[in-house]
């Protein structure tokens, strides 16, 4: 039987420790760290981050501006108000939830945020510090499965990581932390052959894939330690599912994470804590 790791217990205390800290803020800096999140149209899914957001910055302590706009808005309108978010120095994180409506430029919406305002770490200059093992702002979904190990003292180094998925928001950031923590990493994807031949030879699988009940019982080695980072809705029973059989696999495993309950918790929490990353910047330039 493996232990099931807690996300969301890990983010809890982790955020009551955030607030200690926020609460020392106002009087050595002056205010209070600020998170604008920028919310397009009414996709139940993003509506429903969205609120996660607001609920954690309330826990920890930060202000928190939510901008809603309709689905119809155009390019030029988003772009012009993260320049204006851009611009006001009392503003210390920005995020656009995605996915953006087809009609607005993703990519360009991103890439509008400053930098040092990044907190999703999408920035070209946030990706290429973390390739280059240069400061910058790590996105949160990688750092919080990095946290999920850490807090069970895993010994990373010289453990073969495997990671089902390549997208730049998962599969590659966390396979370059686990890489520079020395693990040996595979990545697979969806033209990876054989794959439970190589997700077998994990000691540390990752799903990162986006299908639910995709990862089952003779893809994993026993003993393995399983981050399940997919969030599916299963058709049959309408509730929120990761991309691991959980049944079959929690068994085989040492360790494994639940949806919900697992990565997501840690996600939000590492926004968090990227917002005060970008927060004492400001405040100590
Ligand atoms: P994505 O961009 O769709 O990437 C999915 C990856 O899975 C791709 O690299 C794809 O390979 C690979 N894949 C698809 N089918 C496969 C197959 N049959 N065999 C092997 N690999 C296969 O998704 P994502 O943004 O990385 O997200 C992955 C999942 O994590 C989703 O369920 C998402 O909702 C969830 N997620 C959760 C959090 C959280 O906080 N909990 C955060 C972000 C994402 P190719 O590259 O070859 O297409």
């Amino acid at each position: 039987m493996a232990v099931v790791i807690s996300g969301k217990e890990l983010a809890k205390s982790k955020k009551i420790r955030m607030a200690e800290e926020v609460k020392g803020f106002e009087q050595a800096y002056g205010r209070l760290p600020h998170l604008a999140v920028i919310l397009v149209g009414e996709d139940p899914g993003s509506v429903s981050y969205v609120k996660g957001k607001e609920k954690a910055c309330e826990e920890v302590g930060f202000i928190n501006t939510t901008i809603r706009k309709p689905d119809t808005i155009s390019e030029e309108e988003l772009l012009n108000i993260i320049d204006s978010l851009n611009k006001d120095n009392l503003v210390d994180g920005i995020l656009v939830q995605l996915p953006l409506p087809k009609h607005i430029h993703s990519e360009k919406v991103i890439q509008a945020i400053r930098k040092d305002k990044d907190v999703d770490g999408f920035h070209f200059a946030n990706v290429a510090s973390l390739y280059l093992k240069q400061p910058g702002i790590v996105s949160c979904t990688p750092k919080g499965i990095l946290e999920i190990l850490d807090s069970i003292s895993y010994p990373i180094e010289g453990k073969h990581a495997v990671v089902i998925g390549r997208s730049n928001i998962v599969g590659m950031p966390v396979s370059k932390l686990l890489l520079d923590r020395n693990a040996t990493v595979t990545i697979c994807h969806s033209r990876t052959k054989d794959l439970a031949s190589i997700t077998r030879q994990a000691d540390i699988l990752v799903a990162a894939v986006g299908r639910a009940n995709f990862v089952t019982a003779d893809m994993v080695k026993d003993g393995a330690v399983v981050i399940d980072v997919g969030v599916n809705r299963n058709l049959e029973t309408n509730k929120l599912c990761g991309d691991v059989k959980f049944a079959e696999v929690e068994p085989k495993a040492s360790y494994i994470t639940k949806v919900p309950g697992g990565v997501g918790p840690m996600t939000i929490c590492c926004l968090m804590e990227n917002t005060i990353e970008c927060y004492l910047k400001h405040v100590k330039e």
